[in-house]
C-alpha cells in the first residue's frame, strides 16, 4: 500500500474513529438500556471505499452458545485470572502484521473487531488472524453510528460484515462491537436474536487513540486489568502496537491468561436470569 494511502487512513481514523473520552469512560458502567450518542463520520473519507453492496450473502451453519448469553458484556465474573484483549478498527496493513508477530511470539490469542471496509484493503490479514488462532468479531462495514440507524440499516451493516468475514475466513463471527460503543438496548436485543451476537463493550479503555504515548497506554492497561476483564485497544495506531510488548509481558508476568471473547463468555460464572 502506498504511504499516502496509509497516512490518509491514519488521518481518517484519528479524526473519525474516535470517541470523546467522556463517552468512552462512561460506557463500561452505563446501565443497560441507556444510549450513547457519538458522531462518527463515514469510513475512509476521500477514498473510494468498497461498501457492503458488493458482498454476496453466504450459506453457513452458525455455531451456537453452550448456555444462554447476555445481550451485553463489559466483562465477565470468573475466579480465573483471565483477560480478553481486543483490537479494533483494523486490519491495518503495517501495524497489524507487526502486532500479530508479537502475539505469536507470546502465544497469546486476541480478538479483532475488524471493519469491513478495512478488510477489503487487507483480506489476507484476517486469514492470518484465523490461521494463528485469533478470533474475529463484527465491527460493521462502514464504522458508522449504529444508534442513529434504522433496524434495517443496522441489519445491512452487520449482515454484510458477517458475510464478508465468512467469505474471507470460512469462520462465523460470534460477537460484535458497536463503533464508538454507540448502540441502543433494542438494537442489542435485535442483534442477539437475529445474529446470535452479544454486544461486546469493555472494562478497560486506555484511550490509546489519543496517542498518550506507549508507556501510558501500557500502564493504563496493566493497572486496569482484572480477572474477567475486556481490554479495548486499536491496532490501527502505531503507538498502540508499540505499547504491546511491555503490556503483554507485564500481564503475563502477573499470571494473566489471555483468552478470546467467546472463551471469556463461556467462562462467565454469573447465572443469567
Ligand atoms: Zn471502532
Amino acid at each position: 500500500m502506498k504511504p499516502a494511502l496509509l497516512s490518509l487512513l491514519s488521518l481518517f481514523f484519528l479524526s473519525a474513529c474516535q470517541v470523546p473520552s467522556s463517552i468512552s469512560k462512561s460506557t463500561a458502567t452505563m446501565p443497560l438500556g441507556s444510549e450513547l450518542k457519538v458522531a462518527l463520520p463515514p469510513l475512509i473519507v476521500g477514498l473510494e471505499a468498497p461498501t457492503w453492496e458488493d458482498v454476496q450473502p453466504v450459506e453457513e451453519n452458525a455455531p451456537s452458545w453452550s448456555k444462554p448469553v447476555n445481550d451485553t458484556y463489559t466483562r465477565v465474573s470468573t475466579g480465573r485470572k483471565v483477560v480478553a484483549i481486543t483490537f479494533d478498527d483494523g486490519p491495518h496493513p503495517e501495524n497489524t502484521p507487526r502486532l500479530l508477530d508479537m502475539l505469536k511470539e507470546r502465544r497469546i490469542k486476541a480478538t479483532f473487531y475488524v471493519v469491513g471496509n478495512m478488510v477489503k484493503y487487507s483480506p489476507q490479514l484476517i486469514r492470518r488472524m484465523i490461521a494463528e488462532g485469533h478470533e474475529i468479531g463484527n465491527h460493521t462495514v462502514t464504522h458508522g453510528n449504529l444508534a442513529r440507524m434504522s433496524d434495517d440499516a443496522l441489519r445491512k451493516e452487520l449482515q454484510a460484515a458477517h458475510d464478508q468475514i465468512i467469505a474471507e475466513t470460512g469462520v462465523t463471527p460470534r460477537t460484535m462491537r458497536p463503533p464508538g460503543g454507540a448502540i441502543k438496548k433494542s438494537q442489542k436485543e435485535l442483534m442477539l436474536r437475529e445474529f446470535g451476537y452479544p454486544t461486546i463493550l469493555w472494562s478497560v479503555d486506555p484511550e490509546d487513540w489519543k496517542r498518550p504515548g506507549p508507556a501510558v497506554v501500557t500502564s493504563r492497561l496493566v493497572n486496569g486489568a482484572s480477572p474477567g476483564g475486556i481490554l479495548l485497544v486499536h491496532d490501527l495506531h502505531k503507538p498502540t502496537v508499540d505499547a504491546m510488548p511491555s503490556t503483554l509481558d507485564q500481564l503475563l508476568a502477573q499470571g494473566y491468561e489471555f483468552v478470546t471473547v467467546t472463551e471469556l463468555i463461556e467462562l462467565d460464572e454469573q447465572v443469567s436470569d
